[in-house]
């Protein structure tokens, strides 16, 4: 069946992206969770474009025994209903360094496992990160990688200051895409 959209998968890291991060700390709690200003005006347009948003996240406060796998699921979805409900769905790391997993990123594993489940055409998707570590697996992968950060990144493909200008972008460019 054709697709839809235009593109195929909106992959989203969660702290710093979606949530403000929390500097030396982790979001152990409803209360701490603060929207990143233009996240739900972003997510809501690239849900014509897209034809999923999935979240890949590295919460090792889980794997540090901060915060029981129960309870990150619920501030997940918390996160996902104050951004307008448009995710569909969260990938979770919960494991430290020294568990070294396939998952935590700047592995490809949550990638992996999200193209295992929904078929995705990693060519026609984006990631939009804050860190390095988000930038490498994806660009690895051939996803197009879009920092949101000041700093320069080899691995991404552009770097943007707030979801407005990344909004304006994705409805530009997406009027010369096929
Ligand atoms: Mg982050
Ligand atoms: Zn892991």
């Amino acid at each position: 069946m054709p697709s839809a959209k235009k593109f195929d998968t909106l992959f989203l890291d969660r702290d710093g992206v979606l949530n403000v991060k929390i500097d030396h700390g982790y979001v152990l709690g409803f209360d701490q969770i603060v929207i990143i200003p233009g996240v739900q005006e972003f997510l809501a347009s690239a849900k014509n474009y897209f034809e999923r948003l999935v979240v890949v996240t590295n919460q090792r406060c889980v794997g540090r025994g901060l915060l029981a796998m129960g309870d990150l699921l619920k501030i997940n979805a918390k996160i996902n209903s104050l951004t307008g409900s448009y995710i569909d769905k969260f990938y979770v790391c919960p494991h430290l360094d020294e568990d070294n997993c396939d998952c935590r990123k700047p592995k490809p594993g949550m990638f992996l496992q999200a193209q295992k489940e929904y078929n995705i055409n990693f060519e026609s998707s984006w990631m939009v990160g804050d860190s390095e570590t988000d930038m490498i697996p994806a660009k690895q992968l051939g996803i197009a990688t879009f920092f949101f950060s000041p700093k320069p990144s080899a691995y991404a493909d552009k770097n943007i200051s707030s979801f407005a200008e990344l909004k304006a972008y994705l409805e530009t460019f997406s009027s010369h895409v096929q």
